[in-house]
């Protein structure tokens, strides 16, 4: 629905454009330059289709009010011939501008698609590295459990290979547990750099950067972002990596929805020394908050069930908290809180 309402204001602007275009040519005499200006605008800012209504309502504009002779639509001769070269030039300009417009927007879904596969590719690496540094002490404990069951069961039993076998259990245990508090610091991230960063950018760019996917899944997207909203301070891509997770994640939950629109809102506001922001969608919901949170949980098929234990410790490692909520009516509400920047400074 409010698609369309976008669409039809993008041809009222078409018409809108003649409409201003029509009395400035008659003024300077100048309709070619007059009109073409009108077409532009309105592929420019409504797409193919609205360039098109332009040209359609300037030629005939051009025809009935400046081809001589006056005020009459069949014309033959030079005048005709002029309104041929007219149409050709703004077919032409409608054209090169629509194919910028498809340009743009091929670079920006080929960008949204290097996100999110830079991001799938860090998780995989990730998860690859986890299972390959674990697997190797576990099965070394197993090996030496197994071991040692066989060396009580001789008759009589050896006590001092048994012995070795248990030790050897232990080492690999506390070598697994070592690997497991390294994981936990690179898990943790280097500190977050310490810059000052405008939510309201980042969230620009993530909303762009997934445009594509927005416009394919029919999401209606509602930004709130108050122009005195006042930064941040920390890494800027890794509050990214957080928005586009919490992003994704609304929009992937949104994919089963038929009975409702897939809304999906993010709003900014400062409490109390602290900027917040809340991804609100209308997809499934969550039964279970605390669930969510825990390391490789999942319910997507290709899901790794990491994406909100980073989130989280991003925001922590900003002083900050991330936690959800069920929506007001449906789906969901994730919110991260940041000291604001001025509230740091204060601090200081
Ligand atoms: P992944 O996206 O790889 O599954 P996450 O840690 O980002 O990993 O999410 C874990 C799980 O939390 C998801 O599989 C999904 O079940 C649930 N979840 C996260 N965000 C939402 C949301 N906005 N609405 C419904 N469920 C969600």
């Amino acid at each position: 629905m409010r698609e369309d309402y976008g669409r039809l204001k993008t041809y009222l602007l078409a018409v809108l454009a003649c409409a201003i275009a029509l009395p400035i040519a008659w003024e300077l005499n100048a309709p070619s330059s007059c009109f073409l200006l009108a077409a532009m605008v309105s592929s420019l800012y409504g797409g193919r289709g609205p360039g098109y209504v332009t040209i359609l309502i300037s030629s005939i504009l051009f025809d009935f009010f400046f081809l001589l002779p006056r005020f009459h639509f069949l014309h033959s001769g030079e005048s005709f011939l002029r309104l041929v070269v007219f149409i050709a030039a703004m077919v032409l300009a409608t054209a090169l501008i629509a194919a910028r417009r498809r340009a743009e927007e091929s670079l920006r879904q080929t960008q949204a698609k290097l996100a999110q596969a830079t991001q799938t590719a860090t998780m995989s690496q990730f998860s690859a590295s986890v299972i390959h540094e674990i697997s190797q002490p576990l099965s070394a404990m197993v090996a030496n459990g197994q071991a040692c069951i066989r060396w009580l069961a001789v008759d009589p039993p050896n006590i001092a290979h048994a012995k070795g076998a248990v030790e050897r259990i232990v080492r690999d245990g506390k070598d697994a547990g070592e690997i497991i508090k390294g994981l936990r610091t690179l898990f943790r991230r280097s500190p977050p750099k310490k810059e000052p960063v405008d939510l309201r950018h980042i969230v620009n760019e993530v909303v762009s950067l997934l445009r594509g996917r927005v416009v394919k899944e029919k999401v209606m997207v509602e930004v709130n972002l108050p122009k005195d909203l006042p930064t941040v301070i920390g890494d800027r891509i890794q509050l990214q990596q957080v928005l586009m997770n919490l992003v994704l994640n609304a929009m992937d939950s949104m994919q089963t929805v038929t009975d409702r629109p897939k809304a999906l809102a993010i709003r900014s506001t400062e409490q109390e020394g602290m900027v917040l922001t809340e991804i609100s969608d209308q997809g499934v919901g969550i039964a279970n908050f605390d669930k969510v949170f825990e390391t490789f949980f999942t319910t997507k098929e290709d899901g790794m069930g990491m994406g909100l234990s980073i989130c989280k410790s991003i925001i922590e490692a900003h002083e900050g908290r991330l936690w959800g909520s069920p929506g007001p009516v449906a789906g969901t509400v994730f919110t991260f809180a940041i000291p604001s920047s001025t509230e740091g400074a204060e601090a200081e």
